[in-house]
């Protein structure tokens, strides 16, 4: 392993990809950047981060951002415990260091939501901390050059992972981390076959002299997810939309949603439900069937277009017009198509 240090080294810095948080070595960017990736692919978190950095250019300013607008920010990235926790730590950085960024392993692991791979980047990239950041790319990588059938689920080998990287760092591990990662990336692929021809350590791979690249890395099968069956009510009154709070706790609590019931309901059903609870409708329509994929469990969603005729007939709801959804209340990615569907349904009724 020792010997693709320089190569890989070489390589990325003339062939590293242009990226906004790498203008500099800031922590408080590169550590945005990191969580904002954490699930979501850099090409899709650029235009996320140059939102975020516009707005809360500071960790004071992320750490006084009422959690309405750093929601609104978040919207569409998903998992919005990340945010909450970017400004948790955001505050615990101001009252503990000062506001600056602390520069010990230790102290940034000690921050909400940054785990060991992300703490190693951030002090890897900014503090030149011997640390390695082991990720996907990366396993996908050291399995492939060291001709590895370990399982990369397996925390342990994650860990022997680490200690070997570590145990090769050179004095500039920011920029070997990042090497390795993007070379897997960009170069070692996960789908499909990888681009050993232009491989910079491709002379030290066994996968590529044994021909194995396709068969690494190795990964026991995952579960299956959970699924779980909601009917979702598109509650219409002239130009809004009803929608409401999740609840404080579980999953993406406190974001907001359109109007759910915990169960797969027929067009018949639904009806009995308005008629049950003496909501008046003047028009009622099936609409589009959605599944949505979370990291442990799938929501499969059908949902209904209602036009009601009086908008006091449900209660617990927020009647909002498209603009102030789309500007000031974060609606997950789970219930998007949903809103998607709304504003076409509004744009027929306009033209009708
Ligand atoms: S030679 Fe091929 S399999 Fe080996 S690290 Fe490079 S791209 Fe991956």
């Amino acid at each position: 392993m020792k010997k693709i240090v320089n190569p890989l080294l070489n390589w990325y810095i003339q062939n590293q990809r242009f990226l906004p948080w790498r203008k500099d070595k800031n922590p408080y960017h590169i550590w945005v950047s990191e969580i904002m990736l954490q699930q979501t692919r850099i090409e899709a978190v650029i235009d996320y981060y140059y939102r975020f950095m516009k707005e809360l250019p500071t960790i004071e300013s992320l750490a006084n951002c009422s959690q309405d607008k750093l929601l609104k920010l978040w919207e569409g990235l998903g998992y919005y415990n990340r945010a909450r926790n970017l400004q948790k730590a955001a505050q615990m950085i101001l009252e503990k260091y000062n506001g600056q960024f602390p520069k010990s392993y230790e102290k940034i692991l000690a921050l909400p939501g940054i785990g060991e791979y992300t703490a190693s980047a951030i002090g890897s990239i900014c503090f030149s901390l011997k640390e390695a950041t082991v990720d996907g790319n990366v396993l996908r990588v050291y399995m492939r050059v060291n001709n590895c059938h370990d399982d990369i689920t397996n925390l342990k080998v994650k860990k022997q992972v680490r200690e070997k990287l570590i145990s090769i760092m050179p004095e500039d591990s920011g920029s070997f981390n990042q090497g390795l990662m993007e070379l897997g990336e960009t170069i070692c692929i996960p789908n499909g076959i990888p681009k050993c021809d232009i491989c910079p350590i491709q002379n030290y791979c066994k996968a590529f002299s044994k021909k194995t690249y396709l068969e690494l890395p190795v990964k026991s099968i995952k579960k299956e997810k959970a699924e779980e069956f909601y009917t979702i009510l598109l509650f219409l009154y002239q130009n809004k939309v009803a929608i409401c709070r999740r609840n404080e706790s579980g999953l993406l609590h406190n974001l907001w949603q359109f109007f759910s019931l915990p169960s797969s309901m027929t067009l018949l059903q639904v009806k009995e439900y308005l008629n049950t609870n003496h909501i008046e409708y003047q028009q009622l329509k099936k609409s589009i069937h959605y599944v949505h994929i979370f990291t442990h469990k799938k929501w499969n969603m059908n949902s209904y277009i209602i036009f009601l005729k009086n908008p006091n007939q449900i209660q617990s709801v927020t009647w909002v017009t498209l603009e102030e959804l789309e500007e000031i209340y974060a609606l997950p990615g789970a219930f998007q198509p949903f809103k998607k569907v709304i504003i076409e349904e509004m744009i027929n009724d306009d033209e009708a």
